[in-house]
């Protein structure tokens, strides 16, 4: 069985007909979508980690891990998109070996457990919110290193960062909260020329 494609000039995309989970109308789709949110306290004497760097700060995020909300945000969408787990089956907060521990490497595992089904990570996009501090010198690095984290183009992670308009816990600086969605595809038509 095969589905015309909607005037694509490479002609007829065939899709492969798979039973089961993954398939809508009967056709497998060839992407995923994910979304993850994650909160922590702002706490003094910690650093302040966020989307892969360090930022000079007076405080920091509490936290079993580095505490780098917006890492882990992106790492549940991710999970989220490939039907996985969350953080807290990966890297449980109980298990000792995780305290510190960097977040880049729980994203990179994200990505590679997205991997081992097919999945490919195509984009992300993530909002961080925090009253303070400035964050908006530091997004180029933190593109930067979620996109190496994850092996894909900095063009196609995008970071945002928002105050809360001093309204509710991020806006009284008790905490801060990330969201992020992320994409995952993998090939399983062809074209037909
Ligand atoms: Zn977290």
């Amino acid at each position: 069985m095969t589905a015309k494609s909607h005037g694509s000039p490479c002609g007829d995309l065939v899709f492969a007909m798979r039973g089961g989970s993954g398939t809508v109308g009967g056709m497998e789709v060839p992407f995923r979508v994910g979304q993850g949110y994650d909160v922590h306290r702002i706490v003094p004497g910690r650093r302040l980690v966020l989307g892969g760097v360090e930022i000079p700060c007076d405080f920091g995020l509490d936290g079993h891990s580095d505490a780098d909300v917006l890492t882990h945000a992106i790492a549940d969408a991710v999970f989220g998109a490939a039907g996985l787990p969350d953080i807290g089956h990966w890297f449980p907060d109980t298990d000792a070996v995780n305290a510190g521990i960097d977040s880049q490497r729980i994203l990179a595992r994200a990505v590679a457990e997205a991997k081992k089904g097919g999945w490919h990570l195509a984009n992300i996009d993530a909002t961080l919110v925090a009253e303070r501090p400035k964050i908006a010198p530091h997004l180029t690095a933190m593109r930067a290193a979620v996109a190496a984290t994850c092996g894909i183009a900095p063009e196609a992670v995008g970071i945002k960062a928002t105050t809360n308009e001093r309204i509710g816990f991020a806006g009284r600086g008790e905490g801060m909260a990330a969201l992020a969605v992320a994409l995952l595809a993998r090939p399983i038509g062809r074209y037909r020329a």
